[in-house]
């Protein structure tokens, strides 16, 4: 594939969504991935490499989570900690592979002492997360925790109760279906959140037509 600086929606500030401050380093990218990007000057600090998301470029269902943690910006994965051992087991348990889902985050360079990622980080990153969804052009989005959910549905949302519920989320010039899911990690301060997140997972697969319980795909999503 080949690299090069980002012209297709990916310029700071996305699709308008958050602050702009591209401090005049233009991205550069390789097929979905991003290959350099200095917009975020605290998070070029405090990262050791950018954590691309990981998976066929051709996924039918994608886990959109918050921001690398230490073990992600450690190996470049996202989802490869606690949290990812929860989300593995969740995708085992609905009869889908890790290597057939995609993996990314609303923030690809990990935030100093795992704080949140600011407003104006989310929207730096916006467009790197709209053309990897574009060209990706999964049937189901799945988003992990609440940052993810209120980054792209823009609204306040209460996961824990909206947890399962099929939704559509708006970001770069396209919409999409998605999931609304509760982060892995809270599963491991609330063990009360375990069926939550892996009931939909199990859903989430089901929906895209990936998982052993598969209930035909795209004519599932049709209902909603
Ligand atoms: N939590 C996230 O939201 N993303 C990761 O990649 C790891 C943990």
């Amino acid at each position: 594939m080949t690299s090069g600086s980002d012209s297709d929606g990916a310029t700071a500030g996305g699709d308008g969504h958050g602050a702009v401050a591209d401090g005049g380093d233009t991205p550069t990218t390789d097929g979905v991935d991003v290959v350099s990007c200095a917009r975020c000057p605290r998070l070029v600090e405090s990262r050791s490499r950018i954590v691309n998301g990981v998976g066929p470029d051709d996924a039918d269902l994608v886990f959109v989570g918050e921001a690398p943690g230490a073990n992600e910006d450690d190996q470049g994965e996202p989802f490869v900690g606690r949290s990812g051992s929860v989300l593995d087991d969740a995708l085992r348990e609905a009869g889908v592979a890790r290597a057939d889902v995609r993996i990314t985050n609303c923030v690809r360079c990990r935030p100093p002492e795992n704080r949140d990622p600011t407003r104006e980080e989310l929207g730096n990153c916006r467009g790197h997360l709209a053309r990897e969804l574009d060209r990706v052009d999964p049937a189901l989005v799945v988003t992990l925790g609440k940052v993810p959910a209120e980054h792209l549905l823009d609204r306040s949302v209460p996961v824990t109760s909206e947890a399962g519920d099929v939704v559509d989320v708006r970001i770069g010039e396209r919409s999409y279906r998605a999931v609304i899911s509760v982060h892995p990690a809270a599963t491991l301060y609330d063990g009360g959140q375990r069926e939550t997140f892996f009931d939909t997972v199990a859903r989430a697969a089901d929906l895209a037509g990936v998982g052993d319980g598969d209930a035909g795909g795209q004519s599932s999503l049709d209902a909603f």
